[in-house]
């Protein structure tokens, strides 16, 4: 059989295996040339909850992406800090948080000696006026340390996949990152691309003066005809029959948040748009990704995306399923009808790029940023010990008293901790002749007999080296930046959770290096993927160095990760 046969053959068979493939005219040398990148990232789906409804998600969607894709089954994020800025890098990258710098959704700045926010960039102001963050309804406690509210990569440190694209197309490749996050967009769309994301505040999509002087007109119309406002006075119900649902008569639980006008149960009313919450309870609802939604297919028909043999890349990163495991637990009745709905909107998505560009053209990647863990509440039904920790109150523990005089230190050792680093009063450290090394040593020590504390280590004896070779401390050096990093990395055991943000406490928080955040889906789907479920070990450092082989292009300046055989077997 001939190359081009088979190729042809081959193109045929994805055809007929795929609802709305449809045959495309044109020579086999054509039909192999992808000419979009769609990269999906879910916010917090763990690798298990997509199969969990399977059997009740309507036609396509999750259903298109199994029936026609490669997809990994045991996917991890091989680094420790399992945060939505840390995973989205990673996965635009394919470096490690040690390589790409985002070790964190905020870390302390040295030079500054103040609280960094990840995206952060105050050369960069948000092109709309009043479009910053809100502290006083600003739930996201990562973003409410930000400093500033100008945004841009610059703190990315490394080339993403859309940045190579972008650079080996001489800049004809469009590139493109949306998302109700900031991070969940900038991360994406890397240095070159452009980034568009949802301002609670102003209740649109925004950018900042890093990606544009001013807007685009389609975005300038979108943002005009008000679709956030859609939802005043409606409120987010069930899909279905209560019955039909795994945890229909799990509704009011309570240790979910009961977030004020919103309440516990079904139906959640969004409220007037003049409520405090307003735009913040469509990000807790799947009205955030229908926005989202809505406001990616604007830009693919507004920029042309895809419609010529230079490969655009477009990421969509979907936030409302964090958000709503976050408020309610990811073994929820809310979380439950999210995924029923987010099939939903995956499928309408796919539908639409199969319209625009044609699915044939267009190569899926869809993964997530992290996993989640089960509530608290909802593991101590069955019997397992779990609880919250307060790192801010380890200063005031009688053991740190007791190490602090050994050191001649009456003022405050433990500065700050921000997930997932402790930092130490260096300036203090230095001003009575001590050793660095050695007082994180001492304090890391003591931690070690704190409750719930499964590892605290130093960043002294990370680059120092030396350390056993454990997969925890393999993910904890994954995530040591020598320059960003802080003085102790704790991880703790599993089923043990931060849960005091200022006085702000939500029903389940990732951030562990155990299994339940390390777990994300990974799946490809495109022209000459095949459609297989995978089930060696692979991690999310591997999807970004895949892209790369996939289009024959330079990988991204700190891939590490190895290019999935299983997705390029049937490349030509
Ligand atoms: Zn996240």
């Amino acid at each position: 059989m001939s190359r081009i046969f088979q190729c042809a053959v081959l193109s045929l068979a994805i055809a007929l295996a795929s609802p709305f493939v449809l045959p495309t005219s044109g020579t086999a040398e054509e039909l192999k040339k992808p000419r979009l990148i769609l990269q999906v990232t879910v916010d917090q789906l763990r690798g298990d909850l997509p199969w969990r409804y399977y059997d009740r998600l309507g036609e396509g969607g999750f259903r298109y992406l199994a029936e026609n894709g490669t997809v990994y089954r045991n996917a991890h994020h091989r680094h420790a800090n399992t945060e939505t800025i840390v995973g989205h890098t990673t996965l635009a990258t394919g470096a490690d948080p040690a390589a790409h710098g985002m070790i964190g959704n905020v870390w302390l700045d040295r030079e500054s000696g103040e609280l960094r926010y990840n995206v952060e960039d105050a050369r960069y102001p948000i092109l709309s006026e009043g479009a910053g963050v809100d502290k006083s309804t600003e739930i996201d406690p990562t973003q409410r340390a930000a400093r500033s509210d100008g945004r841009s990569p610059s703190s990315i440190l490394v080339s993403t996949f859309g940045d190579e694209l972008s650079l080996n197309t001489a800049g004809h490749s469009k590139v493109f990152g949306v998302s109700v996050k900031d991070r969940g967009a900038i991360s994406m769309a890397g240095h070159a691309g452009k980034a568009f994301w949802f301002s609670k505040q102003a209740g649109q999509f925004v950018t900042s003066k890093y990606y544009y002087d001013s807007y685009p007109d389609w975005v300038v119309r979108w943002n005009s005809e008000k679709p956030a406002y859609k939802y005043a006075g409606q409120s987010w119900s069930l899909l279905n029959d209560q019955s039909t649902y795994r945890f229909g008569n799990a509704d009011d639980r309570a240790y979910e948040t009961d977030l004020p006008g919103y309440g516990r149960v079904f139906p959640h009313p969004y409220g007037p748009t003049d409520g405090k919450l307003f735009t913040t309870l469509l990000t807790v609802s799947p009205a955030g990704d229908e926005l989202t939604l809505d406001f990616a297919k604007a830009l693919i028909e507004s920029e042309n995306i895809g419609t010529d043999d230079v490969p655009d890349y477009l990421a969509i990163s979907f936030s409302s399923t964090d958000y709503v495991g976050h408020v309610f637990g990811p073994s929820s009745l809310e979380s439950e009808d999210n995924i029923l709905r987010l099939n939903r909107i995956l499928a309408e998505l796919f539908s639409f790029v199969d319209e625009k560009v044609g699915l044939d053209r267009t190569v899926i990647v869809l993964s997530a940023d992290h996993g989640a863990p089960e509530a608290p509440g909802y593991l101590k039904e069955f019997g397992f010990e779990a609880d919250y920790i307060d790192p801010e109150s380890f200063d005031k523990d009688k053991a740190i008293d007791r190490l602090k005089k050994r050191f001649g230190i009456d003022e405050k050792l433990i500065t700050t901790y921000f997930h997932p680093y402790l930092y130490l009063n260096r300036d203090l450290i230095r001003q009575r002749g001590l050793d660095q090394a050695e007082v994180e040593r001492a304090v890391a020590e003591e931690l070690m007999n704190f409750p719930g504390v499964a590892l605290a280590i130093s960043s002294s004896s990370l680059a120092e080296g030396g350390l056993p070779d454990t997969p925890l401390i393999n993910s904890i050096l994954k995530n040591f930046n020598p320059k960003r990093s802080g003085d102790i990395y704790i991880a703790f055991d599993p089923n043990r959770f931060i849960n005091d943000f200022e006085g702000l406490t939500v029903a389940s928080t990732h951030g562990s290096p155990w299994r339940y955040d390390t777990y994300v889906p990974v799946i490809f789907a495109g022209p000459q993927i095949p459609a297989q479920n995978i089930y060696r070990k692979i991690s999310t450092v591997d999807v970004a160095p895949t892209l790369s082989l996939m289009l024959g292009i330079n990988p991204p300046s700190g891939a590490h990760g190895a290019p999935l055989q299983e997705v390029l077997q049937g490349q030509q």
